[in-house]
């Protein structure tokens, strides 16, 4: 029998090359290849979108938060999530901060506004948060606790572009917000970051410092980065974003389709919650495998989906406490973020998924469940 190909766990969604090409034309012809007219325009369309004051195109979402914590003159401690991708907390490692971790919520794996409140100390300069596979944080709990102890918030939004907290696109929360639009995103440029934010002086810092930090008399005010977004990766921003409407509902079907199925099979298998006034990207389809309840492991399950040629991710495992890079942060009980960081795996979903494959990994799920009950 013939192997059936692999099911990636991810794709960009892109249309064919032609769509690209005279884009990528005009930029060469123009002789301006960097934070030029494509990039003002896909800032100006994601402002738009996001409903946001000041959008900042930069190079990664990493540099994005660098600049970000920079210009809002963080210091000593900042509280976050240890359950969130490990590049989160490089920006912190990058500007000297030290990360304390709080523990999440079980059931939407945001971090809990009552674990963060717990962790203030007279050198906490801000709170963290990661939306979580898209799921917008308890907000509104999080701003309450930076507002009443005079804390900055900034959001790690990499997931959540075309998320929304009741009725509002997540974007414009916090002292800025910043998303990645690196290739595994559901809004991709190739490589790239957005810095969103209400507050003038913060864009006005990071616009600087994505150019060095010159504050265009070549005189260099502050250590910037050099972290610009080409014409080429906003060219293909503006494209993705006018694409975006239609990709997320693609997405959002496939996924509501593989949790009814997966829900029909297994009736105790667990689910990322997605709390009723929220709207999530689904940036991944994550499934929890309770051992206990089930009889079998999260690692055996993906070992199983792995020889299907299905593959999966722990997202996020190992959790940020358990790197060498973060050994020196302070941290709170962490019990919750320990079984979530195990139990977790994250399916293939991306927005052109075919419903075949979608098929065929249900009717794999189904095969394993069935061989565990006759064992
Ligand atoms: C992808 C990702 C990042 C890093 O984004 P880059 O654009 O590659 O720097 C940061 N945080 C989370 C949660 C991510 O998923």
């Amino acid at each position: 029998m013939r192997k059936p190909n692999k099911i990636p766990i991810t794709r960009p969604t892109l249309r064919p090359f032609s769509s690209y090409a005279r884009h990528f034309k005009r930029s060469i012809n123009s002789g301006l290849l960097t934070t030029n007219a494509y990039v003002k325009e896909f800032e100006e369309k994601l402002a738009k979108r996001l409903g946001v004051r000041n959008v900042v195109a930069v190079s990664s979402c990493t540099a994005g938060l660098m600049l970000v914590m920079r210009g809002l003159g963080l210091t000593g401690e900042v509280i976050m999530p240890s359950f969130t991708f490990s590049a989160s907390g490089l920006p912190l490692a990058w500007n000297g901060l030290t990360p304390v971790f709080a523990d999440i919520d079980l059931a939407t794996f945001t971090v809990d506004p009552k674990a963060v409140e717990k962790l203030i100390s007279p050198r906490t300069s801000a709170i963290f948060a990661t939306h979580v596979f898209g799921v917008p944080c308890n907000i509104d709990a999080l701003t309450r606790i930076a507002k009443k102890h005079k804390l900055k918030l900034i959001f790690d939004a990499a997931h959540a572009f075309g998320s929304t907290y009741k009725g509002k696109p997540i974007g414009s929360f916090g002292d800025a917000e910043v998303f990645s639009t690196s290739p595994t995103k559901v809004l991709t440029t190739g490589e790239g970051g957005i810095v969103a934010t209400n507050n003038d002086t913060l864009a006005a810092y990071v616009r600087k410092g994505r150019n060095y930090g010159d504050d265009g008399t070549e005189a260099i005010p502050h250590a910037g980065l050099s972290a610009r977004m080409s014409e080429f990766h906003a060219a293909i921003g503006i494209i993705s974003l006018s694409d975006l409407t239609k990709n997320l509902k693609r997405r959002l079907d496939q996924a509501a389709h593989l949790k009814r199925q997966l829900h029909a099979l297994e009736p105790r298998l667990k689910f990322q919650t997605i709390p009723p006034d929220t709207k999530t990207t689904y940036k991944d389809f994550s499934i929890y495998v309770d051992p206990a309840i089930l009889g079998y492991t999260r690692d055996d399950l993906q070992t199983f989906f792995d020889s299907r040629g299905i593959v999966t991710r722990k997202y996020f495992f190992p959790p940020l406490h358990r790197h060498a890079t973060y050994q020196h942060a302070r941290k709170g009980s962490l019990t919750i973020t320990t079984i979530v960081a195990e139990n977790v795996l994250s399916l293939p979903l991306y927005s052109h998924i075919s419903r075949t494959d979608i098929n065929r990994i249900i009717r794999e799920f189904k095969t394993f469940v069935h061989d565990r009950k006759k064992s």
